[in-house]
């Protein structure tokens, strides 16, 4: 793609003015240097020096379409140019069409979508149904989870990044959902993982007291936490303790769905239909906020005669679902979830697995699709990660080295904690990841100095 004329001032006039106004997420302001980007186009984008990124982050797991698809983007300006707003009370056409559009997608009878602008507050209104439906107080979801920043969101998430927020709201219950390579002590095998996880997960609920709980929410792969995709049996194993025990099984998929893993979604490989689905992010690529709650025919009749006590002025917007419509039928109409299984089973997940092979700093390759997680360690034996847990998600020399040396060769990485991730748009072609997978394979040379081999 044709990167804009370089035009080094006018990215230091953008510079300047980010530092002087712009307050960023998850950041130590004053240690920050944030990129300026002059603009983006299918699997890369470019700044204003006149340097190319290939983009294997997807901008955190979210241009499942890539940069600037051209349909979404006339669909965006059309409908700005028909209708930019309608408070949420209203029946609106391409609010209804994105509705019918994510529903005939959905697992089972998940028929009825409940708009937000994101994902977390998608996983707020999904437990704020879950309590209500069983009249029960607390949500169960795993250590190794992200679900958001909002206020239930953050507790409910188990990742490090929840403890300086959490002021141990009553409610919110942790456990350890399946991941072989770090309970090698206690697990041999999937299978026997697999059932480890279940049968603490029983037990957990037992403790809680099963009348007391709500809902158990899962990642169906949970990404953040390094794309775990769980051992066979396992979320089975989950549908058939939450129906025993009357509790809402929740899957979010922000990250997961709308073709990611190969599927629209990931639920899709595992053969489970849960009671309620979040999603935001792939639904339309990120081109507009848009997130949304798919709703089973039972959740949704409890909310039949009686008000359901939450809403959003922007619920439903008229852009953002615009953009789903065109999102969702340009996927279809190009093949783009079956292009993202397929370069994932054929290209990118023996060219992972081959690299690994070569490198002692990578332990373990996870993924499917075009989700994807090297898991870097210092020794491969005892499987120290390369990096120390970090609270505050920072990485540290091992890692900065690392993504400097992908950024270097113009391969923009997604890097958390000791793990790179290979997240790329599902529209990448085999040659965009051939391309890409050199230059990661050249800077795992930059963690592999700081193995116990290195
Ligand atoms: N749930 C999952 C699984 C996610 O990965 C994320 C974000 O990465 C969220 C929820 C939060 O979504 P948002 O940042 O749109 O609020």
């Amino acid at each position: 793609p044709a990167v804009s004329v370089p035009d080094p001032a006018a990215g230091q006039a953008v510079r300047a003015a980010d530092r002087a106004h712009v307050f960023h997420s998850w950041s130590a302001q004053g240690l920050i240097e944030p990129l300026p980007v002059a603009g983006g186009e299918g699997s890369y984008f470019w700044d204003y020096d006149g340097n190319r990124y290939l983009d294997f982050s997807s901008q955190l797991v979210n241009t499942n379409i890539g940069h600037q698809h051209p349909k979404v983007v006339a669909a965006i300006q059309e409908q700005a140019a028909r209708m930019c707003t309608m408070a949420p009370g209203f029946a609106v056409d391409v609010r209804a069409e994105a509705a019918r559009l994510v529903a005939e997608r959905t697992p089972g009878d998940l028929d009825k979508i409940f708009w937000t602008n994101g994902g977390a507050e998608a996983v707020e209104n999904a437990v704020r149904m879950a309590k209500l439906h069983t009249g029960r107080p607390k949500v169960m979801s795993t250590y190794r989870s992200y679900h958001g920043h909002t206020a239930a969101a953050i507790h409910i998430t188990g990742e490090p990044r929840r403890w300086a927020n959490d002021t141990g709201a009553a409610g919110a219950v942790h456990f350890f959902g399946p991941h072989l390579y770090r309970s090698h002590f206690y697990a041999e095998t999937q299978e026997q993982e697999s059932a480890r996880a279940l049968a603490h997960l029983e037990q957990t609920i037992a403790y809680e007291g099963p009348g007391t709980i709500a809902a158990v929410i899962l990642e169906t792969v949970p990404g953040t936490a390094g794309v775990l995709v769980p051992p066979p049996g396992y979320l089975a194993g989950v549908r058939e303790i939450c129906d025993r025990y009357g509790i809402v099984f929740i899957l979010d998929e922000v990250m997961a769905g709308f073709g990611r893993t190969g599927a629209w979604f990931a639920a899709d490989h595992f053969g489970v239909t849960p009671d309620l689905i979040t999603f935001a992010k792939g639904v339309n690529s990120g081109y507009v906020p848009l997130g949304g709650v798919a709703i089973s025919a039972e959740i949704a009749a409890t909310f039949d005669q009686r008000p359901y006590p939450g809403g959003l002025t922007y619920s439903g917007h008229p852009l953002a679902c615009g953009s789903a419509v065109a999102t969702i039928n340009a996927m279809a109409e190009e093949g783009i979830v079956a292009n993202a299984a397929q370069i994932g089973e054929n290209v990118i997940g023996p060219a992972l697995r081959e690299i690994a092979d070569r490198h002692p700093s990578v332990g373990e390759v996870r993924g499917m699709g075009v989700f994807w997680a090297l898991d870097l360690v210092r020794d491969e034996e005892t499987r120290e990660p390369l990096v120390p847990y970090n609270a505050t998600g920072a990485a540290n020399a091992p890692m900065a080295e690392f993504a400097a040396a992908c950024k270097r060769g113009g391969l923009w990485p997604f890097v958390n904690m000791n793990r790179t991730h290979v997240v790329p748009p599902c529209t990448i072609s085999e040659a965009e990841v051939k391309e890409g997978l050199a230059v990661l394979d050249e800077a795992l040379g930059a963690a592999d100095a700081h193995t116990t081999a290195g």
